[in-house]
């Protein structure tokens, strides 16, 4: 007599159930090999019943020979626990995975699909054509220059102070790390199906991040340009294999986010004031004797841009 009572056999598969928290569906104990075919909306397989789970596996053996038959065209990588997505264009098909061994979609199964970074739209798409909104992402970024100027002065300055203390850089001394907020988070993607046990499914790929100790306009927007190709390349696999008969992109307005152009000149005119105002104060600096006048025309030339 073992100390756990004995449990009956699968109901679908007649195979063991697991000595330890076996899954249930309804009432009944379920082995694990048949409960992980579970690949639905959360919604919908929380409120599974043992017919409905039943009619799954008949969808699930159908949907076998679809990931038996899957040939991987493209496998795009977009998201930061490695989630990625492939797709069959001789099939038109395509799978949330690295590999076929989730469901498998059919192109005509998406009924639409939106990309947007964080709220504001970048990529729409259904049978009504894909409609791609212009971003003012690289614009927002431009705008932080004088913002990650100042933190770089900032620090410059912090470590000319210590060195005057004592003559050493002080190891101990804080570290300062630039933390103000990227243009944006994530781009989140939403695909939405006509599809029995899918009516959603949300993802998101991280945007870009600054480097918090040596941030870098330029090394962000070549960042961000490396993610937008991988959206691209993601628009255009949803495009082949669900709306391949709509014209090509139409592009829409700036998301409203900004005013393209009277922002970019906005933000060279704020930079010059900037910049002037920060040589006046390492001047002061210098007629102090808190920096050297080869610092202050180093930092002046850094500053000037020349
Ligand atoms: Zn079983």
């Amino acid at each position: 007599m073992g100390l756990f009572p004995k449990r009956p056999p699968c109901p679908i598969c007649g195979g063991k159930i697991s000595w330890l928290l076996p899954p249930k569906i309804e009432s009944e104990y379920i082995c694990g090999p048949c409960y992980g075919k579970i690949d639905m909306e959360p919604d919908k397989a929380n409120c599974l019943t043992m017919q409905g789970f039943q009619e799954y596996l008949i969808f699930y053996d159908q949907n076998q020979l679809l990931k038996d038959q899957f040939l991987i065209s493209e496998k795009i990588d977009f998201g930061i626990l490695d989630t990625k997505i492939i797709f069959d264009y001789q099939n038109n098909w395509f799978c949330m995975s690295k590999n076929p061994d989730k469901t498998v979609f059919e192109g005509k199964q998406l009924k639409s699909f939106t990309i947007k970074e964080d709220s504001a739209p970048l990529f729409e798409g259904s049978a009504d054509g894909i409609h791609r909104y212009v971003s003012a992402v690289p614009e927002r970024a431009m705008a932080m220059g004088p913002q990650i100027a100042q933190f770089l002065m900032n620090k410059q300055m912090a470590r000319a102070l210590d060195k005057l203390d004592d003559g050493k850089v002080n190891q101990t001394a804080p570290m300062q790390y630039f933390n103000v907020p990227e243009p944006f988070l994530a781009f989140n993607v939403e695909l939405h199906f006509d599809h029995p046990y899918w009516t959603v499914i949300k993802c998101d790929m991280a945007g870009p991040r600054f480097d918090h100790t040596h941030p870098d306009v330029n090394d962000y927007i070549r960042s961000y340009q490396r993610s937008m190709e991988e959206i691209e390349k993601l628009v255009a696999g949803l495009k082949t294999v669900a709306f391949p008969d709509v014209p090509a992109q139409s592009i829409g307005q700036a998301n409203g986010l900004g005013t393209p152009g009277a922002q970019a000149v906005h933000t060279t005119t704020a930079s010059s004031v900037d910049a002037i105002g920060e040589i006046k104060k390492y001047k002061a600096l210098m007629e102090e004797g808190v920096i050297s006048q080869q610092e202050f025309d180093t930092k002046k030339r850094q500053l000037l841009g020349i």
